[in-house]
């Protein structure tokens, strides 16, 4: 039995259970940060248990060391999972049996489409256009006609999807044979029993395909919260890949209040904290969900402890 089926079977005492599931492209920046923070501070304040998961299924975009750097960035921010950190790559079998069980009910399929031939299509996959068959067909999830999915966001209310005509049958797995995020997001969400997914809002767009992946394969589905954005002075997204700053795991305390206020919290809370863990414990006890902003925030210039 893996560690996500066994967690499965016992859900935490408060009924939350949340998550932070950094994919390792890279040295973790203010923006996982507000992530990692955000879903921590909303599992804590509710009693709930927070968990890590590494996603690690897309093999061509990893970076040798990246994991490991972003789980003692967390352990320097005093942000620490109750339970071991689940890999994905080590889960591929269970991807697997899922696969099976939509491709057996016919909800998925193989498909031969190039992408320069969806691009010729507009991008959306309706219906194959390919003409010949490949000896490594992608594995697509067929999303019936008006599947109009809704939301309700803990923080940015109703959002409304057509994923078929806005997204069209998407992938699970690729035809380089690397599982597609969707599919293993969905399948460990369920078996690590996460009743709260919090990420950045960048991942709202792939919510309906998970709610519609969780009905087919008969999982149920958690509740979502999807944080504001971090942008970088030109308005642009942190992301890990584009090299943003890495965070300063030997000066956490700037960045954690930086957090906190890109989270709409009140920053007079925690002037006084000095060390970590004094600031965690008064951020849990502070912490006010209502407060948390849908409008992006800006991150700051590097700063250092003594400067504030
Ligand atoms: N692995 C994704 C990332 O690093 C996050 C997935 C999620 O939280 O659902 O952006």
């Amino acid at each position: 039995m893996t560690e996500g089926q066994d967690l499965s079977t016992a859900g935490p005492r408060s009924g939350y259970r949340g998550r932070f599931a950094p994919s390792p492209t890279g040295p973790l920046h203010a923006g996982s940060l507000l992530s990692a923070f955000g879903s921590w501070l909303l599992a804590r304040s509710a009693g709930g248990e927070w968990l890590v998961r590494i996603e690690d299924v897309d093999r061509t975009r990893e970076v040798a060391g990246a994991a490991a750097a972003q789980l003692s960035a967390l352990e320097a921010f005093g942000l620490r999972p109750d339970a071991p950190v689940v890999y994905q790559a080590q889960r591929e079998p269970i991807y697997q049996q899922a696969l099976e069980k939509l491709l057996d009910d016919r909800v998925a399929f193989e498909c031969h489409c190039s992408r320069g031939q969806l691009a010729a299509v507009g991008g959306v996959h309706r219906r194959c256009v390919a003409r010949s068959n490949r000896r490594d067909p992608a594995i697509r999830f067929r999303v019936p006609d008006n599947s109009a999915i809704s939301i309700t966001d803990r923080i940015r209310g109703h959002v409304q999807q057509y994923v078929d005509r806005e997204v069209g049958d998407f992938v699970l797995r690729r035809s380089d044979g690397c599982w597609a995020y969707q599919m293993a997001v969905v399948v460990d969400d369920a078996a690590q029993g996460i009743s709260e997914v919090v990420r950045g809002a960048d991942l709202i767009g792939s919510t309906a395909r998970q709610i519609l992946l969780q009905r087919a394969l008969g999982l149920p589905t958690p509740r979502y919260a999807h944080l504001p954005l971090l942008l970088d002075a030109a308005g642009r997204k942190l992301s890990k890949s584009a090299r943003a700053e890495p965070l300063d795991p030997s000066d956490p305390i700037p960045a954690l209040r930086s957090a906190w206020r890109i989270l709409g919290q009140d920053v007079a809370c925690l002037l006084d904290a000095t060390d970590v863990k004094t600031l965690l414990e008064r951020a849990v006890s502070n912490f006010e969900p209502g407060r948390i902003p849908v409008k992006p925030g800006r991150s700051e210039p590097p700063a250092t402890s003594h400067k504030r």
